[in-house]
């Protein structure tokens, strides 16, 4: 594992790095982004700068239970997405009757100032797109609302490691910061294969934090699968 330069970050990210080992073996679970210390740029705000880690923490679990809960119910409004295989719907009416079921992964956008702009969950059996993750859809719609798809100060929060196709997507929206619960060994593209939202090469990396609640977003997974 090679030290980095305190995180000076050029504008026009003139440091070709191979993106395959710098940051894997620094990634652990439970940790926040190894780059953190005296990053530029935005989402800095929500690194080190913060001297209350504890407040921050609390914030981070509290947004993760609002992903799980989207990840087991689905959006509230519309009634696209129905429940998932535990078949309750949190104090809600909502209509039940899904046929494929999708694996349950939710994504939240919390805007700037911790309001929740947009929620979205895997639709991928349900809508027959490939592309219907949980993320994507949370960008698209958190977008949506704010009127432009530049999503900086944002911070997108998923219960499940992002694929690659989301990793892009978050670094194309320009999020400020991402959270996610569960790492996924075999797809994931925020340190487990890849390592896309801390690639040196790309101009925008947002902020990382992993493995917030990873036993309550795994074990929804395992339950899924089982
Ligand atoms: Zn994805």
């Amino acid at each position: 594992m090679r030290s980095e330069p305190s995180g000076h970050v050029p504008a026009g990210g003139a440091e070709p790095t191979d993106a395959t080992d710098p940051s894997l073996e620094t990634v652990r679970p439970g940790q926040p982004t190894p780059g953190a210390v005296g990053r530029v740029g935005p989402g800095a705000h929500e690194g080190l700068a913060d001297p209350d880690g504890a407040g921050r923490r609390q914030r981070h679990e509290l947004w993760m239970r609002r992903a799980l809960e989207i990840a087991v119910t689905g959006p509230d409004t519309g009634g696209a997405a129905g429940p998932g295989p535990a078949g309750t719907v949190a104090g809600s009416a909502e209509p039940v009757g899904v046929a494929v079921e999708d694996i349950p992964v939710g994504a939240v956008v919390y805007g700037p100032d911790g309001t929740e702009l947009a929620v979205g969950r895997n639709e991928r059996e349900l809508t027959g797109d490939p592309t219907a993750h949980a993320e994507v859809l949370a960008l698209r719609r958190a977008a949506e609302r704010i009127g432009r798809w530049r999503l900086d100060g944002c911070t997108l929060v998923v219960t499940l490691e992002p694929c690659t196709m989301c990793a892009g997507a978050l670094v194309l929206s320009r999020v400020s910061t991402v959270i996610f619960g569960a790492w996924e060994p075999k797809t994931g593209a925020v340190g487990s294969l890849w390592d896309v939202l801390r690639d040196r090469r790309l101009n925008h990396r947002p902020e990382v934090y992993a493995g917030v609640l990873e036993t309550e977003s795994a074990a929804l997974l395992r339950a899924f699968f089982r």
